[in-house]
């Protein structure tokens, strides 16, 4: 099927799905809750507005999607068919930012988890990374 949108508009589609409450941050949520977890979401004070945060451990994680974070895994290494020069610099800018806010936050004297997509399942090895980094001493 031809592809009817404008990049522009895609991109603005795009980002519409992937903003808040998108599925893989959900089941990263639920996961936490299970687990017994409280935490703030999308704190705008915070360098790049981490999706799930602990202040009192000062600990942050990011939940990305491997292809738009550029991910070094299959889904996150994926060629796109049409336009792909424009993909690749929105891709790279994307990478560029995030490498950026997790220096700000590092810097802040946070800690930072990214989850990535591929990574959600399985959930039992998810539940071992998400508590090892939550009860991780400074
Ligand atoms: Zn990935």
């Amino acid at each position: 099927m031809a592809d009817v949108l404008t990049p522009e508009q895609r991109a603005r589609n795009m980002s519409r799905i992937r903003a808040k409450d998108t599925k893989p941050e959900m089941v990263v949520r639920r996961l936490l809750h299970r687990l017994g977890y409280r935490y703030r979401l999308h704190d705008k004070t915070l360098p790049g507005t981490p999706d799930i945060v602990f202040r009192g451990r000062r600990r942050v994680i990011f939940v990305h999607g491997c292809f738009w974070h550029s991910h070094d895994c299959r889904y996150g290494t994926v060629k796109p068919q049409t336009n792909p020069s424009f993909w690749e610099q929105k891709r790279l800018d994307t990478m560029k930012r995030d490498v950026r806010h997790v220096s700000a936050l590092a810097k802040a004297g946070w800690q930072v988890l990214t989850v990535w997509e591929c990574e959600l399942s399985p959930t039992e090895q998810l539940s071992d990374t998400l508590q090892r980094f939550l009860a991780e001493r400074d």
